[in-house]
């Protein structure tokens, strides 16, 4: 199966989350005809859907790619040079939206197990796995998430999982994510009491508070963990909006963001924070957003057999990392232990996004090694 031919089938479904449009649909059809059993699995009101599908070889692990066929919106259609949902190759590339997040990942991995299948028949040791989601873009309520509460309620067991998300920065081949951080946006608001600049002792100036509690908030959380960096507190923004020199201001905001690792839970991050200010002050509106859990759930043996894949076509050293935003791994990593290694990432998201052919190729190459690794050593 050639992954190139399929990536482009793939952009040429309008796709934009969470809507399959015939996307997920397609993989079905395929996958069937292939020998696959399917499950198309619809969540929500709106009946999103998703796809798990498997097809088994001998006693072995069961090893699962996941990916989502959904992409964003394309944003201003003047400022794309080709149609966002037609697959066009030029000079060595391939242009449409989903081209880097991360519908060639998907045909990459689908024509690796192919590949595989076709050689090996039903002589491997277990049982290759996919599962598709047309949520990960958006809200992600009816995605991954649900799939994964059907997979545990029907006893449905995974080995290990990969999901395909552009991890690369620069060259295939460098960085496999083995986790990610979780994160919290604070916005706390100090009050004071407003003056002249001349008579500072009938005032009190909320900045000399903030600036007490910046000290106390910047101390460190902790020094890393095994897999982790330390968990780091930033601040965004701080503003009295204050546009005169001889007013001392009533009010100051700041904003900050922490990105703590797997120390903590993010109510424990919170705990200490409202400590650290307390011990300042016990004047202050704290208000906090959490964007997610930190997760990792790591095995030794999936992440050497990726590595020893990925030196074999690229020979490239890959790095473990742990950076980066949230994707549907933090669902997974609840069922089994799992890695994210896909296309270079460097166009997801943008107008004109676009993936080099000969990258697509050598994922396909990856993918397959792995799937060799997994069922027949
Ligand atoms: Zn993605």
């Amino acid at each position: 199966m050639d992954p190139i031919e399929l990536s482009s089938k793939l952009i040429g479904y309008r796709s934009i989350t969470p809507n399959s449009s015939g996307s997920i649909e397609y993989l079905k059809k395929l996958l069937e005809k292939n020998k696959f059993e399917c499950h198309l699995l619809e969540f929500g009101k709106s009946k999103v859907k998703n796809l798990y599908a498997f097809i088994k070889g001998g006693k072995g692990p069961t090893f699962c790619f996941a990916g989502h066929t959904d992409v964003v919106p394309p944003g201003d259609l003047k400022k794309w040079k080709t149609d966002p949902f037609k697959a066009v190759v030029q000079n060595g590339k391939l242009y449409g939206r989903g081209s880097c997040d991360m519908k060639t990942a998907i045909a990459a991995f689908i024509a690796a197990s192919m590949d595989f299948l076709e050689k090996n028949g039903s002589k491997f040791r277990g049982t290759i796995a996919m599962l598709f989601t047309a949520d990960e873009e958006g809200e992600a309520e009816f995605g991954t998430k649900s799939v994964i509460k059907w997979l545990k309620k029907k006893k449905i067991n995974i080995d290990y999982c990969l999901v395909g998300e552009p991890t690369n920065p620069n060259i295939i081949g460098e960085m496999i994510k083995i986790g990610r951080r979780g994160s919290i946006n604070f916005y706390l608001e100090i009050c004071g009491i407003q003056g002249h600049v001349a008579y500072p002792e009938r005032t009190k100036n909320p900045i000399d508070i903030i600036l007490k509690i910046c000290e106390k908030l910047k101390e460190p959380f902790d020094k890393g963990s095994k897999n982790f960096q330390p968990t780091s507190l930033v601040i965004t923004s701080i503003d009295t909006l204050n546009d005169v020199t001889n007013i001392i201001p009533e009010k100051i905001n700041m904003k900050f963001n922490v990105r703590f690792n797997d120390n903590f839970k993010s109510d424990e991050v919170i705990r200490i924070v409202n400590k650290r200010i307390r011990s300042v002050t016990s004047k202050f509106v704290l208000k906090s957003s959490i964007s997610g859990e930190s997760f990792i759930n790591y095995s030794k043996t999936l992440t050497d057999s990726l590595i020893r894949s990925i030196k074999k076509v690229t020979n490239v050293n890959p790095s473990l990392s742990t950076s980066g935003g949230t994707s549907d791994a933090r669902f997974i990593c609840e069922l089994c232990p799992v890695l994210e290694f896909g296309l270079v990432g460097k166009t997801m998201h943008q107008t004109n996004e676009m993936m080099e052919i000969k990258n697509i190729k050598k994922l396909t190459k990856i993918y397959l090694e792995l799937i060799k690794n997994i069922f027949t050593d």
